[in-house]
């Protein structure tokens, strides 16, 4: 079977990209590997994303964000940063930025459920699931793909192969992709926490010796606890790799009472916990995010710290991107797989990986060392940005992910067959 796109993972990133083209004349295969109604998805799990304003302006152009709003989405409407120990603070504000939210908490079943359904009603794309890439071959017009689908064998041919295939990206590894790789060391812990006070729709970002802590306000779903409405939050939860075990291992009452001493009183008192998950830290990127006959999206091109909640941000502009330099070929009638089309989008995403991972490492590294001297430097740094109106405008359109060259579907436009890019 010969396709014009194949995209290899249906997570996040392989799921909206293949959504964002669906109005195009082009036949697409979406392949992914474990079934979305498994509890073993592992695109789809426990995570809240905190979604920037940006990125909730592509998914609702391209059509799936009233139905993410429908099944429970929380607005963010203030961002408070801080330090333990520390004096300064910084707020940023959606009245202030003049936008209705900051930016929107939405669990990742929910993201799951707004995007399978859409796809769904797609008819030029084929859904092949549970399928895995096995082999891939570039043969000069298409790229040769072998899948194991349910278990036999299948060959597929494309003229453009899309890797969204996550942070363990198998299209990289059977390419040999050239990648550069950090290990940060530290492990993302999870939970779903609740406090005796409302949210108030403030999200939390406070760093710590140890690591950053991100208590992002999280109401249940639609189908979910009611109890708990306005007063639920998503825990990320950064601790030294050797500090994991520990964490994971704590009674639910000792890990609240370990919580309520990082953290603080500033939400309230931490009540109940739902269970944890951990996820191991790196900072990775593919050299080239394009070649001949393959273009990567999302956390297949790139892993950054969770910090700040830019990850699947970064990786949603990659899809607005590649789409809209695959709807300008196919107006201009260019092979869509070829390097000079593919060249485009990798150039174009450049500034935004470089931009978003100092952004984030900077964070980072910034706050991992606690010498008093840095300490009051931060400190005051911190201060002055909250006294600064044009500083702390800049900060904010960074994380609403609202900076450079913004795609189409970002400043709310519908993709056309254009040759304007
Ligand atoms: C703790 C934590 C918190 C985070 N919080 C935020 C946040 O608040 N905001 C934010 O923007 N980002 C956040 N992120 C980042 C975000 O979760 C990722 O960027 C995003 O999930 C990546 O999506 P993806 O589709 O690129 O990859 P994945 O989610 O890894 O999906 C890849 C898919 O490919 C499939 N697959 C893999 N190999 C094959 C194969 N050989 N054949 C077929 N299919 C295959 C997999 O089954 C999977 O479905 C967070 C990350 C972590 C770890």
């Amino acid at each position: 079977m010969t396709y014009d796109i194949a995209i290899i993972g249906g997570g996040m990133a392989g799921a909206s990209l293949a959504l964002a083209l669906k109005d195009l004349p082009l036949s697409i295969a979406l392949v992914e590997a474990v079934p979305y109604d498994s509890a073993a998805q592992p695109a789809f799990d426990a995570r809240a994303i905190a979604l920037a304003a940006g990125s909730q302006r592509i998914l609702h152009t391209m059509g799936v964000w009233d139905a993410m709003a429908a099944r429970g989405v929380t607005a963010i409407e203030h961002i408070h940063v801080s330090e333990r120990g520390g004096f300064g603070t910084t707020r940023l504000d959606a009245v202030e930025e003049q936008v209705s939210a900051l930016g929107y908490v939405v669990e990742g079943r929910v993201i799951g459920a707004a995007l399978t359904d859409a796809l769904a009603q797609c008819s030029n794309i084929d859904l092949l699931c549970p399928a895995e890439l096995t082999a891939v071959q570039m043969a000069g017009d298409a790229a040769d793909i072998q899948l194991s689908h349910g278990g036999a064998a299948r060959s597929l041919r494309a003229r453009l192969l899309v890797a969204a295939d996550g942070g363990r990206s198998t299209v990289r590894e059977l390419i040999g992709a050239n990648t550069w790789e950090l290990d940060y060391g530290q492990t993302a812990v999870i939970a779903t926490v609740a406090t005796d006070r409302p949210h108030g729709n403030i999200a939390y970002e406070r760093f710590t010796d140890t690591g950053p802590l991100a208590l992002l306000p999280c109401d249940p779903p639609a189908d979910g606890d009611t109890a708990l409405q306005g007063c639920r939050w998503s825990l990320v939860w950064t601790a030294r790799d050797a500090q994991t075990d520990e964490l994971l291992a704590l009674s639910d009452a000792e890990f609240l009472q370990r919580l309520q001493q990082r953290f603080g009183y500033r939400a309230g008192r931490f009540l109940r916990t739902s269970g944890r998950h951990a996820y191991p830290l790196v900072l990775r990127f593919v050299r080239e995010a394009a070649a001949e006959r393959i273009a990567f999206v999302g956390n297949a091109a790139h892993a950054i710290h969770p910090v700040a909640g830019q990850g699947f941000n970064l990786g949603l502009r990659d899809v607005a991107a590649l789409a809209q330099v695959i709807s300008c070929a196919v107006a201009r009638g260019e092979d869509i797989g070829s390097l000079a089309v593919l060249r485009d989008y990798a150039v174009w995403r450049r500034p935004d990986y470089l931009r978003t991972a100092a952004f984030t490492d900077g964070l980072v590294r910034t706050y991992s060392n606690d010498l008093p001297p840095l300490k009051l430097v931060r400190n005051l740094g911190l201060l002055a940005l909250d006294a600064l109106p044009p500083l702390k405008h800049l900060l904010a359109r960074q994380s609403m992910g609202l900076n450079g060259h913004l795609p189409r579907l970002a400043c709310g436009l519908k993709l056309q067959v254009t040759s304007d890019k």
